[in-house]
């Protein structure tokens, strides 16, 4: 909870602008009027890591789908997986389906509508339950993404960098928080950022806080929020294992729930190492052993903490069978929840 602004005329500023300007989003209601707590919670769910124009293909489609989140909750977990494919972080959607049957099976299909309340839900962090809080129930939370943390390292020139920074952020974020229309506010930071603050040449020209902005008047707006400088991703790298069987079907295995791409089927692999595998050493990790092994194409991948390079290779077996693993035929791929690497090892495979 925050309290009101000593300077009201921030606010005031700021929210006369969003009037004038306000995207027009999927999820948002009409002015004046108050957003779905489902649409805002799976808007701000998708919305971690993906842009607002990929996200909003995703949104209509689920909500067409699963309109409540009763509906939701009661979706099959690998038809919620497989819609979600392409957004990434397959962890969220595990916990989105999580978070809807928490709803529907603990509080009668209604959102709680404070923070402490979202805060409890599957896969809600502080971040989220203050955006849900303050967009749907108008709750004076601060919600501090991306473009509100840079529109806020801006206006009051917080230049101590990142992630160190984040707590005077924070703090200058709640500062400004007003009683009066907090969700609108809080969209209107967002919509200042993704419009106006933009990470490269912001728009100072057009903007309502040009006159009281520290950053602009310094000549670093640019710089800020400033951040440590980046380190080189590592390379990991793997060998994934095409088998067909005698009737040209191909081994997948689910991944383990927790981690990487948890719960998705993978065609398998070794271990994704720093060290470059030999074909020799890597075929003793095959989950099921092949009289030989051919190379069948590359693929590289970028995940937020590493590149991954992986050789595929494709062998034959008379039959078998692994934990976790179904034989498929790639005619019937389309039913199973790939994520996009494994849609780049399908492809490499068959050339
Ligand atoms: Fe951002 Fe410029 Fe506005 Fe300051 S004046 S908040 S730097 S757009």
């Amino acid at each position: 909870m925050s309290l009101a602004s000593a300077d009201d005329a921030l606010p005031g500023a700021l929210l006369g602008w969003y009037d004038r300007h306000r995207r027009v989003l999927p999820w948002r209601a009409p002015a004046g009027r108050r957003a779905d707590p489902y649409h805002v919670w799976l808007s701000e769910i998708m919305l971690q890591q993906t842009t607002v124009a990929t996200v909003k293909t995703y949104f209509d489609d689920f909500v067409a789908r699963w309109p409540r989140v009763e509906d939701l909750a009661a979706a099959d977990l690998d038809d919620v997986l497989h819609a979600w494919q392409g957004l990434g972080y397959y962890a969220r959607a595990r916990n989105l389906h999580k978070c809807a049957k928490a709803v529907a099976g603990d509080h009668g299909g209604r959102f709680p509508d404070t923070e402490a309340g979202l805060l409890a839900l599957p896969g809600v962090g502080p971040y989220t339950a203050a955006a849900i809080a303050a967009i749907a129930f108008d709750v004076p939370a601060s919600p501090v993404d991306g473009n509100i943390e840079r529109v806020t390292a801006r206006l009051r020139r917080i230049t101590e960098p990142l992630p160190g920074g984040k707590k005077a952020i924070q703090a200058a974020a709640r500062d400004l928080t007003p009683n009066r229309r907090p969700g609108d506010f809080a969209q209107a930071m967002m919509d200042l950022g993704a419009m106006v603050c933009t990470p490269r040449a912001p728009k100072c020209d057009l903007c309502p806080w040009r006159d009281p902005c520290a950053a602009r008047a310094a000549g670093d707006a640019e710089e800020l929020p400033a951040r440590p400088p980046k380190k080189a991703k590592p390379t990991r790298h793997g060998v994934v294992f095409w088998i067909n069987d005698a009737q040209g079907r191909v081994l997948l295995r689910r991944r383990a729930e927790r981690g990487l791409l948890g719960g998705m089927m993978e065609v398998p692999s070794t271990d994704w190492r720093e060290d470059p595998w030999n074909l020799d050493e890597a075929s003793g990790r095959a989950p099921l052993p092949a009289a030989a092994w051919a190379e069948a194409g590359e693929v590289r991948h970028t995940f937020t903490h590493f590149h991954l390079r992986l050789t595929v290779v494709h062998g034959t077996v008379a039959g078998g069978d692994i934990a976790d693993g179904i034989w498929v035929h790639p005619s019937d791929f389309g039913a199973q929840a790939l994520p996009t690497l494994m849609k780049k090892v399908v492809k490499a495979a068959l050339g």
